[in-house]
């Protein structure tokens, strides 16, 4: 038990010593070595970012209107559960400070707790207003388009400020020419509804037009059996759109317990879901991302990623066999486009492990053969400082005739969070005794995963929880030791 709660400082301690022996093995000369040129293929250093974020083969957001309280209530733990972050378009006008307020609608403090936990508040105007019937106006004048575009987003930047609110829903879905232009003038994107998945690359006016898939469930709904045609429905669309490498939007207004979806329905409410329902879905969608298909993110998350996406360069600064520089910019505005851009780059065919520096990031990364290129998968930020790639020579230090403490690495596991089974992946630099365990937040152990002697090497071990029906959901902690070194690391089982 003591063991964890002493866990945070000493993994602290941990991670500093863990670094300062990365960067003792690897070659930090600034300098570089002409000569070394000639050793590396012209390919070296070419950079490439994947289309979707982890190299996934489409995208999908979550996307929930107007501002009710069963968005906090009810869709916001259960998304939650799942590790997803939706997008929630608010009206700043209908949001008080606490309850009672506007039958239905939440409060500013519930969704600033939901920006904190890292889902994303974008505008859904301030009155709700059917914007094509609207004077053009400005910014000043009360009930023009302008107005309700221009406030609402000020509003919601002042109440969410770890945010920069930076996408829009149409009240009704309804727009024309000209809210898109004005909405262009004040987001990065704007969202209707069609039904349709969106396309990888989206250009221009485009951006102020994307599509969504609003679930309309037909009557009756007397058993939650009568909404699974509409499931199977939504579970098709998002497979289509993977096979296409497309994004889709999900649209949703309220949740309920099935029990009180009759008495919301009674009372006006537009398609609500069930939580049943809703739980179905990102059941099985979380097991899509297991699979790599879909890369779930709030919608203003996906807008950056390929705004980004689609406009970066990069310049290659230097390569030789220890070492590679390189330049990503984007030319778009730091403020707001500082998300980072899962990328390939090609390293020279005998690097194994790398040591990556961006900014202050640091990250060790593991180079793999993929369409006969030698590369490394990382995570770059355009316009986050010089990206450092460094061979780390770890296999080496056997041969190194002095003393030196021996090395390992312990890998995040993925996928993270899981259910039932996960993979730890760990790198073993000389040979040595390794045990790797699984202890719960009390300290219990909870499985031996590796207790034998290990050749160096990079290993894999699955964590399967499937035959053990006691392991609940929650944090889980796995623990690498050899000899008298312990790495541990953190792991979220959802059941
Ligand atoms: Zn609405």
């Amino acid at each position: 038990m003591l063991e964890i709660f002493a866990l945070r400082k000493y993994l602290t301690i941990r991670l500093t010593f863990l670094i300062a022996i990365l960067l003792f093995f690897t070659n930090l000369s600034f300098g570089g070595n002409g000569d070394n040129l000639n050793n590396t293929s012209d390919s070296v250093g070419n950079f490439q970012v994947a289309e979707w974020k982890s190299d996934r083969k489409s995208a999908f957001s979550f996307s929930f209107d107007d501002s009710f309280i069963s968005q906090f209530e009810n869709i916001r733990p259960i998304l939650n559960q799942f590790g997803f972050r939706g997008t929630f378009y608010v009206l700043p006008l209908f949001l008080t400070e606490e309850l009672p307020g506007i039958w239905r609608y939440g409060t500013w403090p519930m969704f600033e707790a939901m920006a904190l936990e890292g889902h994303e508040i974008g505008s859904h105007s301030m009155t709700h207003p059917h914007l094509p019937e609207l004077e053009t106006g400005d910014t000043l004048t009360e009930g023009t388009i302008s107005y309700e575009l221009y406030w609402s987003r000020q509003l919601i930047r002042q109440r969410i400020t770890t945010q920069a609110c930076i996408t829009f829903a149409y009240p009704y879905a309804e727009h024309n020419e000209i809210v898109d232009s004005i909405a262009s003038l004040y987001y990065e994107s704007a969202r209707g509804v069609t039904g349709e998945p969106n396309p990888p690359s989206i250009t221009g006016m485009q951006w102020y037009s994307l599509n969504a898939i609003e679930t309309i469930f037909d009557e009756p709904r007397n058993t939650p059996e009568d909404d699974l045609d509409e499931l199977e429905f939504i579970k098709n669309l998002i497979d289509s759109s993977i096979i296409k490498g497309d994004w889709s939007i999900f649209l949703a207004h309220e949740s309920v317990p099935y029990d009180s979806l009759a008495g919301l329905i009674a009372a006006g409410a537009w398609n609500p879901l069930s939580n049943q329902w809703l739980q179905a879905l990102c059941e099985w969608v979380y097991n899509r991302t297991e699979n790599n298909e879909i890369w779930v993110a709030p919608v203003g998350f996906v807008t950056r990623y390929v705004k980004e996406r689609d406009s970066y360069t990069y310049n290659l600064l230097m390569a030789d066999e220890d070492q590679i520089k390189l330049n990503v910019t984007d030319n778009l505005d730091d403020e707001i486009f500082n998300y980072p851009l899962t990328s390939f780059i090609t390293v020279p065919a005998d690097w194994n492990f790398v040591l990556m520096l961006q900014g202050d990031r640091i990250d060790t990364l593991t180079a793999f053969n993929k369409d006969s290129s030698r590369v490394v998968m990382a995570e770059v930020i355009p316009d986050g400082g010089i990206l450092s790639l460094y061979k780390m020579n770890i296999t080496s230090v056997e041969n190194d005739g002095n003393k030196i403490p021996d090395e390992f690495i312990l890998y995040q596991n993925y996928p993270n969070p899981f259910n039932p089974s996960t993979n730890i992946r760990y790198a073993v630099s000389s040979r040595q005794f390794i045990s790797i365990r699984v202890y719960d937040v009390l300290g219990n152990e909870v499985a031996a995963l590796v207790n034998e002697e290990k050749q160096p090497g990079i290993y894999e071990v699955e964590f399967n929880t499937s035959r053990n029906n006691v392991i609940s959901s929650g944090v889980y902690f796995y623990q690498l030791r050899a000899g008298n070194q312990i790495i541990t690391k953190k792991m979220l089982l959802v059941r």
